[in-house]
């Protein structure tokens, strides 16, 4: 407001929009040296198929540890990368790195695809999927093993680059799921023309959805809308056992949360995925040995 205006000159700065710009620039400012200075790491959270059972893959997400303030979670630097331009440095160093933890599973005879997450802003670059394509086989993984994440945001601003970009990846033996479905504003129209593999329902619509009838009229909604399209449906923010249930009579394919697992270390997935019974449908039940 005008009473706001005047002395330092700074006119719809309110000092609590300063100290946040202010945060902005300094962590700008440290986010700069996060990537040469391996203050980056990826976490990685297990996706389960509910019919076998079977770990099918795990998504990456990544987490910055900054020596001054800790760790820094993804939803707070991510914007500013976006914004600017720092977003492609990083993006390129979580596929280096899921593509060498691919690798790195393999030598522990674990065959698992990793899906990365890939940022509306990365779209900037044209060549993007040519370069991911080319990571791809540089890091000689097995085909298909890397998968992307792009959000319904992607659908609206560029489509025929969307289009030519899902093209060269999935010739590339390269799978795409649509992420956070149902908060964006993607119109169906949309969905028609752009062949993802799999849809992830957003995690506000499963949140407490045993106890939520419209939830579960939209998450149904949802399940049937991508089966029509021939996508595979994976379930976000699963975090009660009451939902996993409720989505497995729903026929949702995949399920991913804090009930399954948390994001967590390579180490902890590696130990998690060595001790998980993928022999068993139902979550682990330890039979007494015999005597
Ligand atoms: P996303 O891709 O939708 O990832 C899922 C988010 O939900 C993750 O948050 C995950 O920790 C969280 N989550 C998983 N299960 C549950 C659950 O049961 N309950 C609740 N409440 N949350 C759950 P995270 O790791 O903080 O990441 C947030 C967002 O940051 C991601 O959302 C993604 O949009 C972005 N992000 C993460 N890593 C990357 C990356 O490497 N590149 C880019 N461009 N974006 C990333
Ligand atoms: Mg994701
Ligand atoms: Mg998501
Ligand atoms: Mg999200």
């Amino acid at each position: 407001s005008a009473k706001n205006a005047g002395r330092d000159g700074f006119a719809f700065f309110t000092p609590a929009m300063h100290e946040e710009a202010e945060t902005q620039a300094m962590l700008h400012q440290e986010m700069r040296f996060a990537v040469s200075d391996n203050q980056l790491e990826l976490h990685y959270q297990p996706i389960k198929h509910l019919d076998s059972g079977n770990i099918t893959h795990v998504e990456a997400l990544i987490r910055w540890h900054n020596p001054q303030r800790g760790l820094v979670r993804p939803d707070l630097f991510i914007p500013l990368a976006e914004k600017t331009g720092l977003i492609r440095e990083i993006g390129h160093w979580v596929r280096e790195e899921a593509l060498a933890m691919i690798n790195r599973m393999q030598q522990y005879g674990i065959q698992l695809s990793v899906a990365v997450n890939i940022s509306t802003a990365e779209f900037y670059d044209r060549e993007l999927a040519q370069k991911i394509v080319q990571q791809v086989q540089d890091a000689g993984v097995p085909r298909g093993s890397l998968m992307v994440e792009i959000t319904e945001s992607l659908l609206i601003r560029n489509q025929q680059e969307t289009l030519n970009f899902l093209q060269t990846l999935q010739a590339a033996g390269i799978r795409v799921a649509l992420d956070d479905f149902g908060t964006g504003f993607s119109s169906l129209s949309y969905l028609a023309a752009f062949p993802a593999d799999k849809l992830k329902i957003d995690r506000s619509f499963v949140h407490q959805m045993s106890s939520d009838s419209r939830k579960q009229a939209l998450v149904d909604t949802i399940i049937t809308l991508g089966h029509s399209l021939n996508m595979t449906i994976i379930a976000e923010g699963v975090e009660e056992e009451a939902d996993e249930i409720l989505l497995r009579a729903r026929a949702c394919d995949s399920i991913q949360g804090y009930f399954l697992a948390r994001p967590m270390t390579e180490t902890m997935l590696l130990n998690f995925l060595l001790d998980y019974p993928d022999d068993i449908r139902e979550p682990a039940r330890h039979n007494p040995l015999p005597v």
